[in-house]
């Protein structure tokens, strides 16, 4: 059976991101916890996370055991670690596959132990101190009254302590009481030394602030090459554009209305053309009727009225030569995921791991 090439699909440039993960490290100068949880951002779990393998993170950050199945059954055999809670029916397989969690309470340090124990083996885990974000973690006034029966679990190795980051990108002032917190924890707990990692940094963190005594980061956005500061977006490179194609192109008389809801009425005859990508493949149906653009050969159009689920229409000049197959860039080198993100009322993380299967990723 003949195979068409896709509609609509994401290009992901694999030598950027490895120079992305190399300035993290650079500018951090810690070792880095690559953070591949939803699918990479997007752009793919398994095959990101075998990429971050053969550059030498020390350890892969998801967000539960289902993902971290998924990058051990791809073969990936570094270290990861679950960035958030967990409930109780999870924690079996977390032991069984040598997963390390953060631990927020006593209780769920007492079921992890047990669970190692009953297995005979020795789990790591590191402690979570909620220094401000409010999902997880001991507070800070918590610690000293329960470090000392979490060290006496016998089949845990304490062998971290990780706190997170909630405003770095919007809170200077809260996010040095975040660090401050975060380095008195480690000082009330016996020093940096009684921890082998010591991380709070998230993409924010390492690009505007210093690491104190940590040794361990944990970058996410800035590796798919998007900086939450966007006077740092200079130092970061391109790594994914979403494509797609157009399918036809007419010319409509004045008068005619575009899309869903008729929103968009023609004052003249129009040249348009249909694009194979709506929000049914991530492109958000947010940006409808708010002036946003797509890019073909270097040049912008405009999308008129709603995007739909699977097809969006643009307006061409009258006199436009652009025809049928030619390839569309919704963001990449021309408009930028922060331009969409800021249009759709969103942010980039968003817009990334918005991104459906439908969407054929395309690795360069
Ligand atoms: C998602 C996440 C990160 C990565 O954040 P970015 O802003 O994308 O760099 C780091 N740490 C934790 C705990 C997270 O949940």
């Amino acid at each position: 059976m003949p195979i068409s090439p896709p509609r609509s699909w994401v290009e992901i440039n694999l030598e950027n991101l490895k120079k992305n993960l190399s300035y993290a490290a650079e500018k951090s100068g810690c070792e880095i916890m690559a953070v591949v949880k939803a699918g990479a951002y997007g752009h793919g779990l398994e095959r990101i996370a075998e990429v971050m393998q053969q550059q030498g993170v020390a350890f892969l950050g998801v967000a539960n055991i289902g993902e971290a199945r998924r990058i051990r059954e791809a073969g990936v055999d570094i270290p990861i670690y679950l960035l958030g809670a967990t409930w109780e029916k999870e924690r079996e397989e977390i032991v069984a596959r040598n997963i390390t969690p953060c631990i927020s309470t006593l209780s769920e340090a007492e079921s992890f132990n047990q669970l190692a124990e009953t297995r005979g083996v020795k789990l790591s885990v590191h402690i979570a101190v909620d220094t401000g974000m409010g999902r997880g973690g001991f507070l800070p006034d918590q610690l000293a009254e329960n470090i000392i029966r979490l060290r006496e679990l016998e089949s845990l190795l304490i062998e971290g302590i990780s706190s997170h980051l909630s405003s770095s990108d919007e809170d200077e002032d809260f996010t040095y009481r975040q660090i401050a917190s975060f380095e008195d924890s480690i000082t009330q707990l016996g020093g940096a030394e009684k921890f082998k990692w010591r991380h709070l940094f998230n993409s924010g963190g390492i690009i505007g602030y210093k690491k104190g005594t940590c040794n361990l980061a944990r970058p996410g956005l800035m590796v798919y090459g998007v900086s939450p500061f966007p006077e740092f977006q200079k130092n970061l490179h391109l790594v994914m554009s979403l494509k797609s194609r157009i399918s036809i192109v007419r010319t409509v008389p004045a008068g005619h209305s575009l899309s869903y809801g008729h929103s968009f009425i023609t004052t003249e005859p129009t040249r348009i053309a249909t694009v194979g990508i709506g929000y049914g493949d991530g492109y958000p149906r947010q940006l409808s009727g708010k002036g946003a653009h797509v890019c073909i050969d270097g040049k912008k159009f405009p999308i008129l009225g709603r995007v739909t689920m699977d097809q969006l229409i643009i307006g061409l000049p009258i006199d436009s030569n652009v025809s049928p197959g030619a390839e569309v860039e919704l963001f990449g080198e021309h408009i930028s995921v922060d331009e969409v993100a800021t249009l759709a009322d969103t942010i980039p993380w968003e817009i990334f791991t918005g991104i459906t299967t439908r969407v054929e990723r395309v690795y360069l």
